[in-house]
């Protein structure tokens, strides 16, 4: 059998576990055999409704008092013992923080293998390869499994299987799984989950987007990016970095953990270009990247390549359209 775990954002299938539904049945597939898709915890029952317009064999909802807030040693205990009982050949989430926080621990309960973070799967008759990038983006490895391996969990990134691709059907069977959780068993308890503020900045509809990226630094140069962008009528972006670092607010990140954008013209500065960042911006019409480092993936998508130091080009561009 193929496990899904859902994972849950506010009452909602989180979108990253909506790609592992597509992945599941993808893998349902090539291995014939059962998909099962894992209603953990938290708002499991609002999970089991929407999971219902799915195709799958079975929802199993898994509910305790003891994990009715995420926990990653409550998470851990329970999965792991699914696993136990159930025996599924791979389990699959999205590669989220909480699945990066807990799949770990259930890999050492459970003695199996967890291949995080991957971006692509390749079934070459017996051979499975998974694919993943390593130094920073900069290359992509393949992993290809052993076939003696009985049972694997998988954590893909976000845009490694497509939402809109999930095969609509609904569930034959809907299963309750007797978790047994001991209060022992759940020594962390959760803060308050993080609730973004609103804000005014709207990403999602700019024509002109200027994102910045780790290479600017510090937040003592973003008046200079303010300048440039007042000067040339774009709006701010962020990549992630920049926003952990409380240089900008995430209400300016864009990536799959912050908008989705697709302006006239995209503007990366100082920004790699990471696949969490392109599936967000890839769509715009035309993309221009300033980076010194003539191999940035970001240039592998980009139109325009401007190989320099964006604080040579950047105040010099200000500069220019200010006096013309
Ligand atoms: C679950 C998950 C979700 C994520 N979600 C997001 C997301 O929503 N959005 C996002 O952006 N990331 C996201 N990330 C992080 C992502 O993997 C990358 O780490 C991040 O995008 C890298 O940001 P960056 O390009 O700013 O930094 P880096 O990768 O460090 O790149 C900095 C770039 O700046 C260049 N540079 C440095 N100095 C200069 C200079 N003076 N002039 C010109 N160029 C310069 C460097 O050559 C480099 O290419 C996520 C990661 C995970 C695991």
């Amino acid at each position: 059998m193929i496990l899904v775990v859902l994972e849950n954002q506010r009452g909602k299938i989180h979108s990253f576990s909506k790609e592992a539904i597509t992945a599941g049945q993808k893998f349902a597939k090539q291995f014939n055999t059962t998909l099962n898709i894992l209603c953990l915890g938290e708002n499991a029952d609002s999970l089991k409704e929407e999971a219902s317009a799915f195709s799958c064999d079975s929802i199993i909802i898994a509910k305790h008092n003891l994990i009715d807030t995420y926990t990653s040693d409550g998470f851990a205990k329970s999965l792991s013992d699914i696993i136990f009982d159930k025996k599924p050949k791979f389990t699959i989430m999205g590669h989220t923080y909480m699945a990066r926080d807990f799949l770990p621990r259930v890999s050492v309960k459970q003695d199996i293998p967890f291949i995080g973070d991957l971006t692509s799967v390749d079934f070459k008759g017996e051979k499975i390869i998974f694919s993943k990038q390593v130094f920073n983006a900069k290359f992509l490895t393949n992993i290809e499994m052993d076939s003696s391996v009985e049972s694997a969990i998988l954590s893909f990134q976000s845009a490694a299987f497509s939402s809109g691709n999930i095969e609509i059907g609904s569930p034959k069977e809907i299963e309750i799984f007797d978790l047994v959780l001991k209060d022992s068993d759940v020594r962390i308890t959760s803060e308050e989950a993080f609730k973004e503020t609103s804000s005014d900045v709207d990403l999602s509809s700019a024509n002109f987007i200027v994102t910045v990226g780790r290479g600017i630094e510090n937040e003592e140069n973003i008046p200079m990016m303010e300048r440039f962008v007042n000067t040339v009528g774009a709006e701010l972006g962020s990549s992630r970095p920049v926003v952990d670092m409380g240089i900008l607010p995430k209400s300016r990140l864009v990536g799959s953990s912050g908008h989705t954008v697709s302006p006239d013209l995209y503007l990366a500065v100082g920004l790699s270009g990471a696949i969490q960042h392109v599936v967000a911006m890839k769509g715009s019409k035309k993309i221009m990247g300033i980076n010194t480092d003539r191999d940035a993936p970001i240039f592998e998508i980009a139109d325009y390549a401007v190989i320099g130091d964006l604080f040579e080009i950047i105040p010099e561009i200000t500069k220019k359209m200010s006096n013309s």
